[in-house]
């Protein structure tokens, strides 16, 4: 935003034209006042709907996930997404920052999604820093311009602290959706088994979706995965919120991915058997 703010701007007018009646909302935490003053100046003047409605810039309290298009939307119009329903059926549509400056890049400029800006960071990089680099570029050489490895890292996400997938090579290519590289030595990710469930309810307390995720847990290790979905296991947006909080360790943010995949395979299963029986 401090950096293009023109095509991000730019970006939601050509967003705005294809949805005549809507209204642009530019949603900026409250920690980033300047990135909420070089938006508002960049589109002061821009009234794209008669009634001088066109694009506004809303500060919301930081507070993780607030970022979740779910969260987001509630804080922003105060609707609920009902579980198995899109953002479009409330009659929103949340795109990502990045995402504006492409589509005015490809619409403007006609260039297509070829780079990205990628953090390398965590205790175990010896200079982190942010770098702009072409898609395809291998993880192990994002890291090696970072000045390699001050210590040798117990472990590598691709992503952030609470999202970030653990990476198990690092040879591998940066692609549109890899937005960081956390390295972390094991004073910071200290490598802990996880135990017994103690029952204490943090997880549940922890949870922006409203789940029970010890109990989703126990659908997913029981492979229960008709018990997860009628749980509302589906709607989890994997924020590692449950996982952070347990003091059990317990890895729930993994079981409710693995629930979500097993949902998946079932229904496909389902789907296929039921266009072979069509077919005969
Ligand atoms: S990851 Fe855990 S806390 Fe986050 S939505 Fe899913 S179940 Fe809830
Ligand atoms: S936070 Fe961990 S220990 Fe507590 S109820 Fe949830 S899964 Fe069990």
């Amino acid at each position: 935003m401090l950096e293009y703010p023109k095509a991000i701007a730019g970006g939601m007018e050509i967003c705005l034209r294809l949805f005549p009646e809507a209204e642009g909302i530019i949603v900026i935490e409250a920690n980033k006042p300047e990135a909420a003053a070089r938006m508002r100046r960049e589109i002061s003047g821009r009234d794209l709907l008669p009634d001088g409605k066109g694009i506004r810039v809303m500060l919301h309290r930081a507070k993780y996930p607030q970022g979740a298009e779910k969260m987001l939307i509630y804080t922003v119009t105060g609707q609920e997404i009902p579980s198995g329903a899109l953002p479009a059926d409330v009659g929103c549509l949340v795109i990502n920052v990045r995402t504006l400056y492409h589509i005015w890049r490809a619409v403007v400029e006609g260039i297509p999604v070829t780079e990205r800006i990628v953090s390398v960071t965590g205790d175990a990089v010896a200079n982190p820093k942010n770098f702009l680099t072409p898609l395809g570029v291998s993880v192990r050489e994002l890291i090696e311009a970072a000045g390699g490895f001050a210590e040798e890292p117990a472990k590598v996400l691709s992503g952030g602290p609470m999202m970030g997938i653990s990476m198990r090579a690092l040879d591998v290519p940066v692609t549109k959706g890899t937005s960081g590289i956390l390295a972390l030595t094991a004073r910071s990710a200290p490598q802990v088994e996880e135990s017994n469930c103690i029952r204490c309810g943090r997880c549940a307390r922890a949870c922006p979706m409203r789940l029970l995720p010890s109990s989703l847990d126990r659908a997913v290790r029981l492979r229960e995965y008709a018990e997860f979905e009628a749980m509302g296991g589906m709607n989890c947006i994997e924020c590692g919120s449950c996982t952070y909080m347990c003091p059990a360790k317990r890895y729930l943010t993994q079981t409710c991915r693995d629930g979500k995949a097993g949902v998946m395979a079932a229904r496909k299963k389902t789907q296929t058997a039921k266009s072979a029986g069509e077919k005969k």
